[in-house]
Formats: structure tokens, C-alpha cells, sequence
């Protein structure tokens, strides 16, 4: 008898400190995922995690690579990644990569970096400007790459908690060259029911992020005309058909759209950006080229059949001839980026357990674009703003050859990454129902 109570206090002795063991190991196994950003950004803050996030961030600095070309930041990805023991895929679309962290079932949720620079000369001195003329990590996709792979560290760490599986897309040439579309065309999102991306950004505070709910950046289209007329002597102008004249007026013309035809509470843009023709003071010119770009929230495809319309019909007026493309170098139009409602609000609560209530900002509707709404078209997505401007302000705009990165904000955006990505599976494991495995893709 005696010897059963011993051997029964025993055992409860044991599940009692096995189940304190888990509970102070996996706080969101519990359900207290209150405390799970705040270790995660311990991690992210411990030199382990910190330092490599900023050596790999210098070394790609010093390497940028344009879109499709980044042969040797997927290379560094990858050994990181196999550093750490987490499988991926290579190649998706040219020079991606996509790591998958946890049990290997669903539901999946992504967290997404982009890897592409830009083709500046930087103008920043510093121990490890870029080595390459010419080009530049200026929108800091550097950065965006040494989170995810800080968040992978912190995520690989709790991998056997993980309530599914976390899938980091690592995505080329995010600057204009579609490199969304082709990873999801590569069956990037292949069951995936949610993404996640953070840019940084030097317009708001450093440790301050700015997000919304629903449109969040415009949808971005390119136009390019050419406008065809006949060339001729400038001092006999009745000989010949004038383009300088017709591309003058239908520059003037565009301007009308948003200003006459758009409701002044819907925010649009239509801007001619290149003049191209002639190059004598005394001929006029066979034809004239313009190009431009076109932003909207909304009405976009009827606002691009206008600006067809009004090259077209006012190059008629002059006596010329008009062709336009829509997709001019195959630039093919980028939808608006919408946040889904349910992430956002997740996303918020996450971000005012991790830096506080005041650290979130709401952000207003931005005419710029992003590739991300590729994947949030065809997925719930949130994408957000990081902020890094500290109190000097010293910080250039990004694609500016003055752009840096304040290195002190990666924790921030690998905790924000990893913590999202565990309270997405924490509810929709609490939810008990997986949907959306899906196999189109
Ligand atoms: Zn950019
Ligand atoms: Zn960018």
C-alpha cells in the first residue's frame, strides 16, 4: 500500500512538472501566446540570431544583384538555411527559394522576402557599400532577406511546436519584374492558405510599424505610345504632319482624367514620365514616343481603356497615327494590396504584445506599389510597414542613393515574422478545421 502511494506521487509528480516543462517552453501551446513575441524578440535580440542577421545583411549589401539575377543572395540563403536544418526548395522562378519549417502538414502559412536590388550607384560611405557599380539594396530587400532568415532561426528552434507549417518564400526581382507571379505560377502558394511580408521603411519611427486594413498600396500599370505623323522641314510645316504638336495634346489630354473623370475622394494617377523624339532644331520629327505610368484603388482597367482612348482620339485630331501598349517591356499591371481583415487584426495584436500599444500605427493608403498583391490576390495576405527612421531623421527616402538600413530594427521584423506565423497555426489549430488544401496550383 505504501509503496502504491509512493509510486502514485511520484507520477503525478512527473506529469505535473512534464506539463510546467511544456507550458514554459510553448507558451502558445497553452494558449498564453501573449508571451510568445516577447521571447521570440529575446531570441531575435540574442547575438546568436542578431549578429548573423547582420553579417548576412552586409554581405548581400555589399553583392546586390537585379531582378532574376540573384545567383549568389540565393546561394548565401540556401547555406543558411542548410545551416540551420531547414529543407527548401530551388530553383522557383530562376533564383527563389522556398524553406519549409515545422511538421510538414497543413495548414501552411507563408512569411515572404524579397531579394532583388535596384540599379543605382550608392552613394552612402560605409565599411560595406556595395561592390558593384551601379546597383544597390536601396529599397532594403537586404534587410527583408536577413529577417526571414532570422525569423527561420527562431522558428527552427521551436519547430516540434509548430501546429503546422511555416513556408518562407524567398522571391526574385519584386522592382517591376513580376517576380511574384512566377514563383506562384512555380506553385509557390501551393496550399498555402495565408501570407505575411514587412518592408521596412524610413518614413516612420524606428520601432513603430504602420499597417491597414484593406487597400493599402494602389494598383501600378505602365502605358507607352507611339505617336506617328510625317517629318519634314520645321520652316515648312503645312508638308508635313506634325508629331510634336499631337503628343503635346494628348499629354495636356491625360492630365484630364483624373482631374475631370475621377471623383476626388477616389485617389488616382496618370503621369507621363518619358518624352522621347526629334533631335534637330529645324526638322520635325517622323514620330514622337511617350510613356508613363497609371495608379488606382479601384476602376483600374477602365482608366487604362481611357488612356488608350484619348492617345488614340486625340492623335486623330492632329492628323496622326497612334499605337499603344498596355504591358510596354512586358511591365504587366500590378493589382492594389489589399490586407485581409482577420490578419490585420491578428497582425495588431501580435505587434502590441511585441512593442506595445502605441508601436502601431494606422497607416494611410499609399499611391506606390507592390508586387506582395500578386500573392494577396490569390491569398488572404498582410503586408506592412516596419519604421527605422531614428530621432535625426537622417534617413534618405528608399531608391534613393542615399537609402540605409538602421541594422537595429532586424529583431523587430524577425520576431513580427516569426510570431505571426505561429499565431496563425495557433488559431486555426484552435479553430480544429483546416481549409483550403488545395491542389489548383
Ligand atoms: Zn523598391
Ligand atoms: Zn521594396
Amino acid at each position: 500500500m505504501a509503496l502504491n502511494k509512493i509510486l502514485l506521487f511520484s507520477l503525478t509528480f512527473q506529469l505535473v512538472s512534464l506539463l510546467l516543462r511544456v507550458s514554459s517552453e510553448s507558451p502558445w501551446i497553452t494558449g498564453d501566446v501573449t508571451q510568445t513575441p516577447m521571447k521570440y524578440l529575446e531570441l531575435a535580440r540574442s547575438p546568436e540570431v542578431f549578429d548573423s542577421m547582420v553579417r548576412i545583411r552586409r554581405k548581400i549589401h555589399e553583392n546586390p544583384e537585379l531582378g532574376y539575377e540573384e545567383f549568389e543572395t540565393s546561394k548565401l540563403i540556401r547555406s543558411e538555411l542548410d545551416l540551420i536544418g531547414v529543407k527548401y526548395r530551388y530553383p522557383v522562378a530562376i533564383t527563389g527559394v522556398i524553406g519549409y519549417i515545422g511538421s510538414g502538414e497543413p495548414p501552411f502559412v507563408a512569411l515572404r522576402a524579397d531579394m532583388d536590388a535596384l540599379p543605382i550607384q550608392e552613394a552612402v560611405e560605409w565599411e560595406h557599400r556595395s561592390k558593384i557599380p551601379g546597383k544597390m539594396h536601396a529599397c532594403g530587400h537586404d534587410g527583408h532577406v536577413a529577417m526571414l532568415l532570422g525569423a527561420a532561426k527562431i522558428l527552427q528552434k521551436h519547430r516540434h511546436d509548430l501546429q503546422g507549417t511555416v513556408v518562407l518564400i524567398f522571391q526574385p526581382a519584386e522592382e517591376g519584374l513580376r517576380g511574384a507571379k512566377k514563383m506562384i505560377e512555380e506553385g509557390a502558394l501551393k496550399n498555402v492558405e495565408a501570407i505575411f511580408g514587412i518592408h521596412l521603411t524610413n518614413r516612420i519611427p524606428f520601432g513603430k510599424v504602420a499597417s491597414r486594413a484593406g487597400p493599402m498600396l494602389a494598383g501600378a500599370g505602365f502605358f507607352e505610345a507611339v505617336i506617328t505623323g510625317k517629318g519634314g522641314h520645321a520652316a515648312i510645316p503645312q508638308h508635313t504632319i506634325d508629331p510634336v504638336v499631337a503628343a503635346s495634346s494628348i499629354v495636356l489630354s491625360l492630365q484630364h482624367l483624373v482631374s475631370r473623370e475621377t471623383d476626388p475622394l477616389d485617389s488616382k494617377v496618370v503621369t507621363v514620365s518619358k518624352v522621347l523624339g526629334g533631335n534637330a532644331f529645324n526638322v520635325i520629327p517622323d514620330s514622337i514616343t511617350i510613356g508613363g505610368t497609371l495608379r488606382a484603388f479601384t476602376g483600374f482597367s477602365q482608366l487604362q481603356q481611357r488612356i488608350k482612348e484619348v492617345i488614340t482620339k486625340q492623335a486623330t485630331v492632329h492628323r496622326c497615327n497612334a499605337s499603344v501598349n498596355l504591358t510596354p517591356d512586358g511591365k504587366e499591371p500590378l493589382p492594389p494590396t489589399v490586407n485581409d481583415i482577420d490578419l490585420y487584426k491578428q497582425y495588431k495584436k501580435v505587434v502590441r504584445d511585441l512593442l506595445g500599444q502605441e508601436a502601431v500605427e494606422e497607416a494611410q493608403p499609399l499611391m506606390g506599389s507592390e508586387d506582395f498583391s500578386k500573392f494577396a490576390e490569390v491569398i488572404p495576405g498582410h503586408f506592412s510597414f516596419l519604421g527605422m527612421q531614428d530621432e535625426t531623421k537622417g534617413y534618405a527616402s528608399s531608391h534613393s542613393p542615399l537609402y540605409r538600413v538602421n541594422e537595429d530594427v532586424l529583431p523587430y521584423g524577425a520576431a513580427i515574422h516569426a510570431s505571426m506565423a505561429v499565431q496563425y497555426l495557433k488559431e486555426k489549430a484552435s479553430k480544429g478545421s483546416i481549409s483550403g488544401f488545395h491542389d489548383e496550383l
